[in-house]
């Protein structure tokens, strides 16, 4: 598939509209600042012991490129960023438009939620 923005090849994708790599460094937040993931800002908890602690999978919703909203999906660290040519209120009425159902891992399902 090609990237709904610029056009730039994305390859095989489970995602509808995906962007492209090149276009997804151009994200930001309503507010034109670059789109926080992992912990929110300010919520990132003290690690004076010693541990770890694994940020999770989250993120700023939606971001916008080049003016367009995007919604992204955080797993694993990393995220893959959707166009949203429905002007979707949330991720989860952006996936109900594209038939991607939560917590299904059949063929033909993105993956779980
Ligand atoms: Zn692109």
């Amino acid at each position: 598939m090609d990237c709904p923005i610029c056009g730039a090849m994305v390859g095989e994708s489970n995602y509808p509209n995906q962007v492209c790599d090149e276009c997804d460094r151009q994200a930001v937040n309503e507010n034109g600042d670059e789109p926080w993931h992992g912990w929110p800002p300010g919520e990132e908890p003290e690690s004076e012991d010693g541990t770890i602690h694994m940020a999770p999978d989250r993120g700023e919703n939606p971001v916008f490129i080049d003016g367009e909203k995007c919604w992204r999906r955080y797993r694993f660290g990393g995220w893959v960023t959707m166009l949203d040519k429905h002007d979707c209120e949330s991720l989860e009425e952006f996936y109900r438009e594209h038939d991607i159902i939560a917590g299904c891992d059949g063929p033909g399902c993105a993956d779980r939620m």
